[in-house]
C-alpha cells in the first residue's frame, strides 16, 4: 500500500465493545469509533439511547447488549453476544462507571462496594475476557480503560471513586506488562472535568463550577467529543507501541 493512502487511524472492519454506550462519554466514544469504521457492541443496563441511530447513521452496525456491570456474572454473556453477532472482537472500551459522595468519616460499605464493583472489578474481568478472546483469535487487540483525574489526585468525599480510578491506572500498567507480548495494547484515558450526568451536581453548584472552571487552562468543561481523537488513537494501529499509558484529556488540568 502506498504511504499516501495509509491511514493508521482507520478502524474499518473492526469490532468494539463499549460499556455504558447509552450516554455521556461512552456515547461519544462509540460514535467516534463508528466514524473511524468500527461496528459497535454497546453494553447498557437499560435503554441504549440515541447511540444505535447515530452509529447506524455513520454507516456502521450497532449490536445492543443489556447487562448490569455491578456483577461480573454479565461478562461471559457480553463476550458471547459480541462474538456471536460480529464473529470477532478487536477493541474493548471499559467506560461504564459510577461515583458516590460522602465524608470519609461516614462513608458506608454499600457506597464502597457499589463503586468498586462497577469501576474496578468488572473492568478487570471484562478485560480478562476480551484478552482471552484476543489471544485465541490471534492478531492482538486493544483495551482502553477509562480512568480519571482521581487516578492521579486524591479528590475529596469520593473515597471509593478515588480508590477505583487509582486502581484502574495501576491495573492498566499491570495488564500491559502481561499482555503486550501477545500484541494486546492496554491503555487508559483519564478525562478531566467533562460535562456529563456524572458531573451534573458539580456544574449545578455555582461555587464549585466557578472554582473548577478557573483551574482549567482551556477555560471550559470538556465534552464527549473531546475523547474522539484519543479513543480512536488508542484503538488503532497508530498506537501499536503504546502500552500501559494513561492519557490525560483534561484541558490542561494536571499541568497546573
Ligand atoms: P455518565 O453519563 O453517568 O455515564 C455512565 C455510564 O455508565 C452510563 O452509561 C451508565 O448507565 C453506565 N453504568 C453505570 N453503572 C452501570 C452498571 N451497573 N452496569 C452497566 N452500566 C453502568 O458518566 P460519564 O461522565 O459519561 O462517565 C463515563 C466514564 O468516565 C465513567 O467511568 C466515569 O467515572 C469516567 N469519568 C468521567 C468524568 C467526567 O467528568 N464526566 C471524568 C473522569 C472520568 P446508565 O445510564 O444506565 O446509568
Amino acid at each position: 500500500m502506498a504511504f499516501s493512502t495509509f491511514n493508521p487511524f482507520d478502524l474499518s472492519g473492526k469490532v468494539a465493545i463499549v460499556t455504558g454506550s447509552n450516554t455521556g462519554l461512552g456515547a461519544g466514544m462509540a460514535l467516534a469509533l463508528a466514524q473511524a469504521g468500527c461496528d459497535i457492541v454497546g453494553v447498557c443496563r437499560a435503554d441504549p439511547g440515541e447511540t444505535p441511530a447515530r452509529v447506524e447513521a455513520a454507516g456502521r452496525r450497532f449490536v445492543e447488549v443489556r447487562a448490569d456491570l455491578s456483577s461480573v456474572a454479565a461478562v461471559d454473556d457480553i463476550l458471547g453476544a459480541a462474538v456471536e453477532a460480529c464473529g470477532r472482537l478487536d477493541i474493548l472500551v471499559n467506560n461504564a462507571g459510577i461515583i458516590r459522595r460522602d465524608d470519609a468519616l461516614t462513608f458506608g460499605e454499600d457506597d464502597w462496594d457499589a463503586v468498586m464493583d462497577v469501576n474496578l472489578k468488572s473492568v478487570f474481568f471484562l478485560a480478562q475476557a476480551a484478552a482471552r478472546r484476543f489471544v485465541a483469535q490471534g492478531g492482538g487487540g486493544k483495551i482502553i480503560n477509562i480512568a480519571s483525574m482521581l487516578s492521579f489526585q486524591g479528590g475529596i468525599r469520593v473515597a471509593s471513586y478515588t480508590a477505583s480510578k487509582s486502581g484502574v491506572l495501576g491495573l492498566t500498567r499491570l495488564l500491559a506488562n502481561e499482555w503486550a507480548a501477545h500484541g494486546v495494547n492496554v491503555n487508559a484515558i483519564a478525562p478531566g472535568y467533562m460535562a456529563t450526568a456524572n458531573t451534573a451536581a458539580l456544574r449545578d453548584d455555582a461555587q464549585r463550577n466557578g472554582e473548577i472552571l478557573s483551574r482549567i487552562p482551556a477555560g471550559r468543561w470538556g465534552a464527549p467529543d473531546d475523547l474522539a481523537g484519543p479513543v480512536v488513537f488508542l484503538a488503532s494501529a497508530a498506537s501499536d507501541y503504546v502500552h500501559g499509558h494513561t492519557l490525560a484529556v483534561d484541558g490542561g488540568w494536571l499541568a497546573r
